[in-house]
């Protein structure tokens, strides 16, 4: 319960408005020396109730010890306009039976009517770096008064190439305040320096294993010639399947684009969301899902991150994702908050032995699954070696002269990224990854 917790009788009162009766395992381990002020340093994933175990102790604080004079008292760093709305979103529920208010501040936006809500003080700045840092730089905020820090999903902010943004603003932020810093994974290139330079002999909470996190998910896999009858096989799944909502996953733009289109005809209401959609059109379409006028969004990874869409409970991999990490974010979109979830990978001849990496990664075996008259020829390699991997697909050797270079070492560090994030690829000013290549 949370009212073991002593938290404020405001907050615990939104808390049962919001039907939170149990604490989630995170919250049961972050909540007591949160409260205590102590910095923390939490491998949690999106879904485990991580936004709810952070912003408690910084209510709890603008609760109990109010500060009418003083200017921001927390910030909470986001690598995603999306997720930095839903923090703030979440905040503002918490915090409903108060007076403190929260405010978000993310690229995209206009400029002016943030300083201009900034003039009015809020307690609780939501926001991603880039457009911080510019306001910061301009002197329209300060962090002088600055109590709490938190950085959400600070793995995915440095891959996302927001270092020096999140260096610039936490040397802006008053050296007396409480560090919560948050990752999927704790073991993130260049996340080391960060928390030695952020946080105050934090006390480590690891709660995520990218395996346990999949727990309530089925998953099963489906093998295809390619393209033309993975679209065969989609839409049967799409009419066939019993969901609420279903998200469908390509590794390209244009493969959502095209994928919509078809898809579009018939009974199937679809969606398609991709990092080069304007923020407007990203809203109107999730907003679409959310409200349920189209239950089927077909997305590139920039939705695999952070979303919390109630009812999502079938994702299907159109194109298998190309890491480990990758697709246990995409798969963790369903099964959230304690839910089950189905997961389908369609796998064609080239993705089987990605296939077999992710299996290895996650410690599991996806269930194989046929689809009546969508069979196809492909019935995986003649032989798997004992790693799960096709026989007979040797990895290429470089020369032993080349090896030394550096070029060569590069390739040989590209094939081993399964269980890793993509390496930082340029991102836009939203902070949005574009992937890598557009097609
Ligand atoms: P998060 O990990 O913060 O993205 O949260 C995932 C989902 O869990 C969100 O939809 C929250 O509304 C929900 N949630 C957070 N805390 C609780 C709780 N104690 N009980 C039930 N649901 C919760």
């Amino acid at each position: 319960m949370f009212a073991e917790f002593s938290l404020h009788e405001r907050l615990l009162k939104a808390l049962d408005n919001l039907g939170f009766s149990t604490p989630t395992e995170v919250q049961q381990a972050v909540l007591p020396p949160a409260l205590d002020g102590a910095d923390l340093l939490i491998s949690a994933e999106t879904g485990s109730g991580k936004t709810v175990a952070f912003l408690l102790p910084v209510l709890q604080r603008c609760v109990d010890q109010p500060a009418p004079r003083s200017g921001t008292r927390a910030l909470i760093l986001t690598p995603t306009r999306e997720l930095a709305d839903q923090v703030c979103k979440m905040c503002e529920q918490l915090a409903a039976f108060t007076q403190v208010r929260a405010i978000s501040v993310c690229g995209g936006e206009n400029y002016q009517n943030q300083a201009a809500r900034m003039r009015k003080n809020p307690e609780i700045i939501v926001g991603t770096p880039g457009r911080l840092k510019e306001h910061l730089e301009k002197g329209n905020i300060d962090f002088d008064d600055l109590e709490f820090l938190v950085l959400d999903e600070a793995d995915r902010m440095l891959d996302m190439g927001f270092r020096d943004e999140v260096t610039f603003i936490t040397d802006a932020c008053r050296t007396e305040r409480q560090t919560l810093l948050l990752s999927a994974t704790l073991n993130t290139k260049g996340l080391g320096a960060v928390i030695d330079s952020v946080l105050r002999e934090p006390q480590k909470i690891e709660l995520a294993t990218a395996q346990s996190e999949l727990a309530n998910i089925r998953q099963q896999v489906i093998l295809a010639d390619g393209v033309e009858l993975k679209e065969r096989q989609l839409r049967w799944l799409l009419s066939h399947e019993s969901y609420q909502k279903a998200l469908v996953f390509t590794n390209t733009r244009a493969l959502a684009e095209t994928l919509g289109d078809k898809m579009r005809s018939g009974e199937l209401r679809v969606g398609v969301l991709h990092g080069e959609l304007d923020q407007p059109q990203r809203t109107r379409i999730l907003n679409l899902l959310r409200e349920g006028r189209i239950n089927i969004l077909i997305a590139t990874d920039v939705a695999a991150r952070g979303l919390d869409i109630e009812g999502i409970d079938l994702v299907i991999n159109f194109d298998l994702a190309r890491s480990g990490d990758e697709h246990v974010h995409r798969v963790g979109r369903t099964g959230r908050a304690g839910q089950q979830g189905l997961a389908i990978s369609l796998i064609a001849p080239n993705e089987w032995n990605l296939k077999a990496s992710i299996e290895r990664y996650l410690k599991l075996q996806m269930e194989p699954r046929t689809l009546p008259g969508l069979g196809g020829s492909y019935t995986g390699p003649k032989k798997v070696k004992s790693n799960g991997k096709a026989a007979g697909t040797k990895k290429k050797e470089p020369k032993k002269k080349e090896a030394d270079k550096p070029k060569v070492k590069k390739r040989l560090r590209d094939q081993k990224q399964i269980g890793k994030r993509r390496s930082s690829a340029p991102v836009s000013a939203d902070g949005f990854a574009p992937l890598k290549k557009k097609s």
